[in-house]
């Protein structure tokens, strides 16, 4: 799933393309893509606006309308957004598209339909989003930007031991720190050699600075390199190149670039989670209660069960059971690696004309 920097990515590519624009229509063919009206209202409540900002807040883009309104986009898993001339052949994975006055179109492709776009209203005075009836800041449980001026390491210290629980799961938390997703926890966690399911009561002073230092760095990074175009991420003016400079992050198997032993993977609260078991120490004290998650352990040299040894046993030219199930694992990743780029390529060939 997109996150901080791959959001930031579309808000900047799209921002030159929309800002200005005049929306006259939209048309929705999958109506639970919006979040807070149907497609009749959706399409009264944008009709005659103009673009006036492309922002994001966490993971999700904020187009700042005329008329003291706004739209948020979330891409969720698969959302990708194109703009485009309206007589471009429209593929069967667009939910919704927003005409603009100028004959292009907004087109917001989204193969598994997990995307939401919600319109809402704008306080004049404060900028905040709140929805039309009830009132209630759209934003209003969303941490601060780890990449703003005002998240301080001293700020980030004082969140941080308010907080109970183990490091993993706070920072995938959206209302400890905005924007930061599976990707890039695991990438804070391996730079600032702490384990994910350490706990967070347990950082010294200088742990929690090498965490916001990772965190922050992180995130510049991978905004400068516009995102890792994992899965089916893709931006209007094309991938980002992140990935390649991954350190843990779908690397199960393959070798820790600190230490050179093969990266680990555990499921913590249903997501993968990588690590080098090595560079990332855990405590006796943390690993006690974590006993069934250390249990899903996989990415070689840890746990040898008989299915292992079987693999090794069928033609693996001599390899030792941990270099079978690390050669499997990285195939693996790889073949996944390949179908999203394939994926990809073909959103890209479907939205022939760029906007
Ligand atoms: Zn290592």
């Amino acid at each position: 799933m997109p996150e901080l920097p791959e959001v930031e990515t579309v808000a900047r590519d799209l921002r030159p393309r929309l800002v200005g624009a005049t929306i006259v229509g939209a048309r929705t063919s999958w109506a639970r893509t919006l979040r807070t009206h149907d497609p009749i209202a959706f399409a009264e409540g944008v009709a005659g606006r103009t673009v006036e900002s492309v922002g994001r807040r966490g993971k999700q883009l904020v187009v700042g309308l005329s008329g003291d309104a706004a739209l948020t986009i979330h891409l969720k898993m698969t959302g990708q957004l194109f703009v485009v001339p309206a007589d471009t052949l429209e593929d069967p994975y667009v939910r919704l598209v927003l005409e603009l006055a100028d004959g292009r179109e907004l087109r917001f492709r989204d193969i598994r339909k997990f995307g939401k776009i919600g319109l809402y209203g704008r306080d004049p005075v404060s900028g905040e989003l709140v929805a039309e009836l009830g009132g209630a800041a759209v934003f209003a449980g969303i941490g601060p930007e780890p990449l703003s001026d005002a998240f301080t390491l001293r700020e980030f210290r004082r969140r941080l031991r308010r907080r109970k629980g183990r490091l993993k799961s706070l920072l995938l938390d959206q209302s400890f720190v905005a924007g930061v997703g599976n990707i890039y926890a695991d990438e804070s966690l391996w730079r600032s050699r702490l384990h994910p399911l350490r706990s967070a009561s347990s950082l010294r002073p200088p742990d929690e600075r090498r965490l916001y230092e990772a965190i922050r760095g992180v995130l510049f990074e991978a905004v400068e390199r516009r995102g890792s175009s994992i899965d089916d991420y893709t931006a209007p003016d094309g991938d980002g190149s992140m990935q390649e400079r991954l350190d843990v992050y779908q690397r199960t198997g393959e070798p820790c670039r600190r230490c050179g032993r093969p990266i680990k993977r555990i499921v913590i609260g249903a997501r993968s989670t990588h690590f080098c078991s090595w560079c990332q120490r855990l405590s006796a004290a943390d690993r006690k209660g974590a006993r069934a998650i250390l249990r899903t352990i996989s990415g070689g040299g840890v746990r040898r069960g008989p299915r292992w040894t079987e693999l090794a046993g069928e033609g693996s030219l001599g390899l030792t059971a941990d270099e079978v199930v690390r050669a499997s694992s990285v195939a693996r990743t790889e073949r996944t690696r390949r179908a999203a780029a394939t994926r990809r390529a073909a959103a890209r060939a479907s939205i022939a004309g760029r906007g």
